[in-house]
């Protein structure tokens, strides 16, 4: 069994890969669990050195890399540059570096008597095998990405990307294994659903990115196996443009932002909501900014700024939501009609007169659109940015810093962002994740994006000691007695003000 792989701006088919069966995941399980030992044996030192290799093969293969990202999602040659290229080639210089300092061992103090001398530590040990499950819209970011903190840790790796965008992921394996990775420390399980949920059923953990439906099967599935499980989900973000903002950075950071890889980040900005003083100047500029906007099919550097949307069903989704605002009342001032063409895509496009009754300003739409809603004041812009089961990132834009903070702190997001957008993903060092169930459970970056594939061991060791410790076998009154005042003294509390 295979699955074709096509190229969503033009239709052609470029590629087929294995449909992956139960068995098959299970054999590469095997040969995983078989190469870890001496993967980890190598220490963080070895192990850098093949990260730091890959780094530079990245960078080297730039022209296949992107061709091969362009080419299966159909998003414009910078879209891949930037966001996937140049994230994969740092991330791998990051995680090598990090590594050793984010799972060195940590010596813990304790205030209990019972453990007074003795030497108590903090270690990390890789899990062994990680399971890592991908979606189609950042096929190497997304998907690729986050198997390298889980390999520098010291585990095998099997990667199950998406059946939409699996070609990226067998390229970079090739990178791997030129770049010295020993042979079975990871592999490509190429699949559908069915194969990702047969990879729940063999790791020791499981780091997933996809859809909210998806996450919860996959939670589910990791639960009857009491396995972990990191889930980076959906996200509705929104923006809010305070009446004191910078309009030309806010109007120019919104095109960008909602328009960016089509409308297909998790980060995306989704909605926005701006200061009625300033509605009208807001909308108008970034109306100008996305009308201008080129879409097309990718052919090189500066090309096109848009490319076509990367998974066929989705244009059907954001036609839905499109089309259900118009016909309840909104109004398109850019695109808004969905051409003929081969191919799978979709205008830019700008709505307004939108409300929350509808989808395009509730469900995640993943596609190239922006509605605006007008709010009386910075209070309702935070009680609709909040109304929503999503909350992954957020954006505030306000020349009055201390305001547009206190915003940004209120928001019910995994991650806000001031007078920016997106721009933290890139910060490795920044945790990144949902602060709501629908957006996921766990974080990326940042420690957590590491200690996630580890299991974590508490060491106490006992060096300056007596034969007999005063509390053990046999109990007698009087040493009973004696424990006892002294526990009441410890824990006596602090003295209370009147
Ligand atoms: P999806 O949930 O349809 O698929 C994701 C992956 O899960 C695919 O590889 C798919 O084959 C696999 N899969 C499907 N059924 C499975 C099952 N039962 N068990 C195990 N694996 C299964 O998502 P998608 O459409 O590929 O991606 C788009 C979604 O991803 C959007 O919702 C987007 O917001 C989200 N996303 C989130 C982040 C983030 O960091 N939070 C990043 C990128 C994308």
């Amino acid at each position: 069994m295979t699955i074709a792989v096509e190229n969503p701006a033009t239709g052609q088919v470029i590629g087929t890969v294995p449909d992956l069966s139960a068995d098959d995941v299970a054999a590469a399980a095997r040969r995983a669990r078989a190469a870890q030992p001496s993967w980890h044996a190598l220490g963080y030192d070895g192990r850098a050195a093949v990260l730091h290799r890959m780094q530079r093969w990245i960078v080297d293969h730039t022209d296949e890399v992107v061709a091969t990202i362009c080419a299966e999602t159909g998003k414009a040659y910078e879209d891949a540059l930037l966001a996937e290229v140049n994230y994969g080639a740092a991330a791998f210089g990051f995680w090598a570096k990090q590594a050793p300092r984010y799972l060195a061992e940590t010596r813990i103090r304790s205030s209990q008597p019972l453990v007074a001398g003795k030497r108590l530590v903090q270690r990390y040990q890789p899990l062994g095998l990680v399971g890592v499950i991908g979606p189609w819209n950042y096929p190497l970011t997304n998907s690729f990405g986050d198997c390298i903190p889980a390999l520098a840790a010291g585990n095998a790796v099997l990667l199950k990307p998406s059946e939409v965008t699996p070609l990226t992921s067998l390229l970079l394996a090739e990178g791997l294994a030129a770049c010295g990775l020993p042979d079975g420390v990871f592999g490509v399980v190429t699949g559908r659903g069915a194969t990702g949920a047969a990879l729940v059923d063999e790791v020791d953990m499981v780091m997933f990115t996809g859809s909210t439906a998806t996450g919860r099967r996959v939670a589910a599935r990791a639960a009857e196996r009491l396995i972990p499980a990191s889930l980076e989900l959906g996200g509705k973000d929104p923006m809010i443009v305070l009446a004191d903002a910078d309009l030309e950075r806010a109007a120019t950071h919104a095109a960008y932002y909602a328009m960016f890889n089509c409308g297909q980040t998790c980060i995306s900005i989704e909605r926005c909501y701006v200061e009625e003083s300033v509605y009208t100047a807001f909308v108008a500029l970034v109306t100008a900014k996305v009308a201008a906007l080129r879409q097309g099919v990718p052919a090189g550097p500066g090309s096109v700024d848009v490319g076509s949307l990367s998974f066929p069903p989705q244009v059907d989704i954001v036609d839905r939501h499109v089309s259900e605002a118009l016909a309840a009342g909104a109004r398109a001032l850019t695109g808004g009609v969905r051409p003929e063409r081969e191919g799978h895509w979709y205008p830019p496009t700008v709505l307004v007169d939108v409300d929350h009754s509808m989808a395009i300003m509730r469900e995640e739409t993943f596609g190239p659109t922006l509605p605006i809603m007008a709010v009386r004041d910075a209070d309702e812009a935070v009680r609709l940015a909040n109304d929503s089961a999503y909350g992954l990132c957020a954006s505030v834009f306000g020349r009055d810093l201390a305001r547009a903070e206190d915003v940004a702190r209120r928001l019910e997001a995994g991650a806000v962002t001031v007078n920016d957008a997106v721009v933290n993903y890139t910060a490795l060092e920044l945790p990144m994740g949902g602060a709501k169930p629908a957006s996921g459970i766990g974080r990326r970056h940042g420690k957590d994006g590491i200690t996630k594939y580890c299991r974590q061991q508490s060491l106490l060791v006992s060096r300056l000691h007596l034969r007999r410790d005063v509390h053990t076998y046999p109990y007698r009154a009087t040493r009973t007695r004696a424990i006892r005042s002294l526990l009441g003294l410890l824990n006596r509390g602090r003295p209370g003000r009147s």
